[in-house]
């Protein structure tokens, strides 16, 4: 059982297309690391290129001591699971899931042993007679995922298994394979751009953007300590407010209100302030920091209100603050009082992008 490494990866398909540029990361047997990002950034280039199917321009790929970056696909015993589910539709669930290890000329009794304990384990006991085509979709990506999962892979790669299926299923199927990979003792590498697989699934989560990983973190400090503009603006729904203010002794400028900057070498002209709007709450007597507005638009997201209030302010740009709200209340048209804890606060640096200040939990992580 041995970990993967990636070292400073990249394609490059032609001189303008790179969607890979230099992509280094490790992960372990007993981790679970998703590859988050939007769309067309890469990730399935990164699991392709782990799986053999595609070579990469530079770098290497190890699994344990084996450099494995110019090996068949064939030799390098990796599962792979696609969002497209990839079964057979003339066989049965039991010979989708067998057809694998017959190739592999693993022994019938071995076969079905595995192909039991698999079927048990992802709920298929009941339908191994079934074709794909006569199971519903959750049915059918289990059967995918089980077509993996009897390989005793040396490293498992996932590539949005769940994109194809409807909201409530996938919630389900999420939940599934967070308990079928709890105790996995191999790597796991899962692709996805949405940002509550990524939360919920990974013990590390790598967001890829612009060809380079933005942030290599575990979820919680993904979340809280966002290593940069991207990462804060990507993380989070509804997403963080982020505003762009300027700066006068060791304030930031607000509108009509001053916010204390962080403890930084030098005050730059403008600076980036982060707040998720989770964070923003109604003031209370005795609050400082507050901020006063006018709410201009309410959406209801049922558990709570989104409300957008345009900040006090002399100048003539509108400044906008979003806080989830309580929804006991209507907020419609309030003249507002907001607190912005500051230890809620994110800084951020204008031109670079990078957060401004390294937390004291970051520091210690080594
Ligand atoms: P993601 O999985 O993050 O959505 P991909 O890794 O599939 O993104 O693709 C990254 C970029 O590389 C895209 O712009 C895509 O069009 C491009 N790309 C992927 N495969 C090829 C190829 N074989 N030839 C040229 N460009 C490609
Ligand atoms: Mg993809």
């Amino acid at each position: 059982m041995a970990k993967l490494e990636l070292k400073n990866l990249n394609k490059t398909y032609t001189s303008k297309i790179v969607p890979v540029k230099d992509v280094s990361l490790t992960v372990d047997n007993d981790e679970f690391l998703t590859l988050l990002g939007p769309s067309g950034c890469g990730k399935s280039t990164v699991l392709r290129m782990i799986a053999g199917l595609e070579e990469p321009t530079r770098g290497q790929i190890k699994i344990g001591d084996v450099d494995v970056t110019y090996k068949p696909a064939g030799d390098r015993n990796i599962a792979m699971v696609f969002q497209s589910y990839a079964l057979y539709p003339h066989m049965t669930v039991y010979e989708n899931l067998a057809s694998g290890l017959k190739l592999r000329k693993v022994p019938p009794t071995e076969i079905k042993q595995r192909v039991a304990e698999v079927a048990e384990v992802l709920g298929l006991a009941e339908l191994m007679n079934r074709k794909p085509g006569q199971m519903s979709g959750g049915q059918r990506q289990r059967v995918a995922v089980g077509r993996a999962l009897v390989r005793n892979a040396n490293v498992y790669l996932l590539d949005e298994p769940l994109s194809n299926l409807d909201a409530l299923l996938r919630e389900r199927v999420r939940a599934d394979l967070k308990q079928i990979f709890a105790d996995q003792k191999v790597p796991v590498v899962y692709v996805t751009h949405d940002q509550t697989e990524a939360m919920t699934l990974s013990t590390k989560v790598a967001l890829l953007n612009d060809g380079y990983v933005q942030q290599l973190d575990p979820p919680e400090l993904i979340y809280n300590h966002p290593a940069n503009l991207f990462v804060a603006g990507f993380v989070g729904s509804p997403q963080m407010n982020l505003l762009t203010l300027p700066c006068k002794g060791r304030y930031a400028i607000l509108g009509n209100f001053q916010v204390p900057l962080p403890n930084i070498p030098t005050v730059p002209p403008q600076i980036v302030l982060g707040i998720r709007p989770e964070n923003v709450r109604v003031a209370q007597p005795g609050d400082t920091q507050t901020i006063q507005g006018q709410v201009y638009l309410v959406e209801n997201l049922g558990m709570h209100y989104l409300v957008s209030v345009r900040v006090e302010s002399s100048q003539t740009e509108a400044i906008i603050v979003r806080a989830l709200l309580p929804t006991d209340q209507n907020w419609s048209s309030k003249n507002i009082t907001l607190t912005l804890p500051s230890e809620d606060i994110h800084w951020f640096d204008v031109q670079s992008g990078h957060a401004l200040v390294r937390r004291q939990m970051l520091g210690a992580r080594g």
